[in-house]
C-alpha cells in the first residue's frame, strides 16, 4: 500500500504533469469505485486542474471548485499513459478501476489488484466531506507537528500499543503497516510499547525516527516514475516485508507477528532485548 512517501511522490509527479492541463473525460469502470454521486462525474469534463495535494494518503486533485479524491488501499496504483485509448473502458475483469483523460489526450488509470476492492474515489467540493480526510490527525512533515505534539499524542493514547497509534489515521495521518514497523526499528522501540510509557527522551527519540524515516524514504522517491515507486519503497525498507532476513543493523534475523489480515516485523535484538514477541494466531494454533 502506498503511504505517505509515495503519495507525496505521486502527488509531485501529478503535479508537473497535470500543470495547465484540463480533465477532458473520467470514466469509473469498477464497480463501486465511486463513492460519491453528486456532483457526478461528468461534472469535472473540461475543469481546469489548479493543484494536486496530499492529505494523508488521500490524493486531492483540485479541479476549480470540484476535488477529485483518492485512496489507493492496500492494492491501489497509479498508471501513468501518455495516451489514453480513444474509446471509453468496458467493465471486465481487468484490475484498471478508473480511467482520467486528459485534453490533450494523456492521462492515468487507477488500478487494483487483488479480489478485495477497496480503492475509493470522491467527487466533492471540498475534501473534508471525504470521511477519511475530516477525521485525519496532524500531518508529520507539517511545521506544526512538533515532539510536544507527538508527546501530547502519546499521553492520551493511554495504554494502546505504540505501533497502533503509528498508524492509527486519525491519530497522525499517512504512517501506514510498513512505514510505522521502520520507524520503530529507527527508534529500537518494541511495536507493543504501551504508548503512555513513552516518556522524555524516548519522545524526543521517536520524534526523531519518525522524521529520519518519512524524510529518506520522501527524499528517496524523488523525481521516481510512479511505476517504479513500488520497487523503490521496497529497496529502501530495513524490516517491514522481511521475516527471516538480517536485520541491516545487528544482523540479527527480522522477525514477525502475525494477525488476521496483516503482520508486522521487527529486529528481537534491535528492538526488543532480544525476546521474541508474542504471535498469538501462532501460539493458539499450538495449543
Ligand atoms: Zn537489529
Amino acid at each position: 500500500m502506498p503511504e505517505l512517501p509515495e503519495v507525496e511522490a505521486l502527488v509531485a509527479d501529478l503535479r508537473n504533469r497535470l500543470a495547465d492541463r484540463a480533465l477532458a473525460r473520467v470514466d469509473a469502470v469498477a464497480f463501486s469505485v465511486l463513492k460519491t454521486f453528486d456532483p457526478p462525474l461528468s461534472a469535472l469534463s473540461g475543469l481546469l486542474v489548479e493543484g494536486v495535494r496530499r492529505h494523508g494518503k488521500f490524493l486531492d486533485i483540485d479541479a476549480g471548485g470540484l476535488h477529485l479524491v483518492t485512496h489507493l488501499a492496500r492494492g491501489g496504483w497509479l498508471r501513468w499513459r501518455d495516451e489514453q485509448p480513444k474509446a471509453p473502458p468496458r467493465p471486465g475483469k481487468s484490475p484498471l478501476a478508473l480511467r482520467v483523460v486528459l485534453d490533450d489526450g494523456s492521462g492515468f488509470d487507477l488500478t487494483e489488484a487483488g479480489t478485495r476492492k477497496r480503492l475509493a474515489v470522491y467527487v466533492v467540493r471540498d475534501p473534508a466531506e471525504v470521511p477519511g480526510i475530516e477525521r485525519l490527525g496532524p500531518d508529520p512533515l507539517d511545521d506544526s507537528f512538533t515532539v510536544e505534539v507527538l508527546g501530547e499524542i502519546l499521553r492520551a493514547a493511554g495504554r494502546s500499543q505504540v505501533k497502533g497509534v503509528l498508524r492509527s489515521q486519525s491519530t497522525i495521518a499517512g504512517i501506514g503497516n510498513a512505514y510505522s514497523d521502520e520507524i520503530l526499528h529507527v527508534a529500537r522501540m518494541s511495536p507493543f510499547k504501551p504508548a503512555s510509557n513513552i516518556t522524555g527522551d524516548e519522545v524526543q527519540h521517536l520524534y526523531d525516527s519518525v522524521q529520519t524515516t518519512l524524510r529518506d524514504a520522501v527524499a528517496r522517491s524523488d523525481g521516481v516514475a510512479a511505476a517504479d515507486l513500488k520497487k523503490e519503497k521496497k529497496s529502501g525498507l530495513r524490516v517491514h516485508g522481511r521475516t527471516g532476513l538480517p536485520c541491516p543493523v545487528c544482523g540479527d534475523t527480522v522477525a514477525e507477528v502475525s494477525f488476521a489480515d496483516s503482520s508486522l516485523q521487527y529486529c528481537p535484538t534491535c528492538q526488543t532485548g532480544g525476546k521474541p514477541l508474542a504471535d498469538r494466531r501462532l501460539s493458539r494454533l499450538l495449543k
